[in-house]
């Protein structure tokens, strides 16, 4: 473990060197407070300190008090080594952050074994970050995996309703228009009952493709169920929304083919959202939308 020796003294300095390499520390060493210091502001700096505590610059104290006012200062162990030996100076650099006081003349094997101490503690503060980091980074794939449809890898349902009543209250406090487009993938069942299920899902996700293709990034897009999908545009009004959503009936009618060797196209149905609208009522026209398109022969967009 890297230690930091903090010593002005040239003697006293050589002496910590040799103590502390002879325990199998792998020594850091600075001749001032202002070098240690710059040490400690360096990236894979010690976090195992012996710092005398009178020395040109800032003083070791000085040092464990700015230390402590770091966003890392608690993961510091520091001992400060000192010819001062009065239990008012020991509770002054103690009160101030150190860890440890050491008076000069010090016995060697005790300070070593006051440094294990703190080599323990330092040990035990890596351990603990390195598993809160590796717990951070799996909430983060979790958070991510409850949002999305696993098949599509767009957001899935939940995600969608969380966000659209976000999304509603602020369409309500800042006045923009939102629109919704629900979308169905016009005789799904066909699909599968004729190629399979397998492509059944290759369709999923080619649709999945265009619409990624076709959003843009303030555009939330999810699988709605089954065959179905829903789009949210916010800041965007009823004609909008209907470009938006022909582009995406167009792109489907002439790629779905070339990419799936399947020609599937898709019907769509477009709301824009009305003042004191609640999300059930916005969705459930956006469908009446959607089965309007169906019932007027598929492969449209009807504005609701
Ligand atoms: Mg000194």
């Amino acid at each position: 473990m890297k230690i930091l020796l903090a010593e002005d003294d040239k003697i006293s300095r050589r002496l910590l060197e040799r103590v502390f390499s002879g325990y199998g520390y792998d020594v850091v060493s600075a001749s001032d407070g202002d070098e240690a210091w710059r040490i400690l502001e360096e990236p894979e700096h010690p976090h195992l300190l012996v710092l005398d505590w009178m020395m040109p610059g800032v003083t070791g104290v000085e040092i464990v008090k700015r230390l402590r006012e770091r966003p890392d200062g608690h993961t510091y162990y520091a001992i400060i080594l000192t010819s001062l030996d009065t239990p008012d100076d020991l509770a002054y650099a103690l009160d101030g952050g150190a860890d440890e006081f050491v008076s000069k003349p010090y016995h060697a094997d005790a300070l070593r074994a006051r440094a294990n101490v703190g080599r323990r503690i330092v040990s035990l503060h890596h351990t603990l970050s390195e598993k809160i980091r590796l717990l951070q980074e799996a909430n983060a794939t979790i958070s991510h995996l409850a949002a999305t449809d696993e098949l599509t890898t767009l957001y899935n349902r939940r995600y969608f309703n969380e966000n659209l009543t976000k999304s509603i209250s602020a369409a309500k406090r800042y006045k923009f228009p939102l629109s919704l487009v629900m979308v169905d993938i016009d005789k799904f069942k066909a699909v599968n009952d004729t190629y399979g299920h397998s492509s059944g899902d290759t369709v999923l996700k080619a649709f999945a493709d265009i619409l990624r293709s076709l959003a843009r990034t303030e555009d939330v897009s999810a699988r709605w169920g089954g065959e179905e999908f829903i789009i949210l545009l916010t800041h965007t009004a009823r004609d909008g929304a209907a470009v938006m959503a022909e582009r995406v009936r167009s792109k489907m009618a002439s790629e779905c083919l070339r990419v799936t060797s399947i020609p599937v196209t898709v019907s769509l149905g477009v709301v824009e959202w009305g003042d004191g609208e609640d999300p059930e009522l916005l969705i459930k026209r956006a469908d009446k939308a959607l089965y309007r398109a169906k019932d007027e022969g598929r492969n449209r967009v009807v504005l609701g």
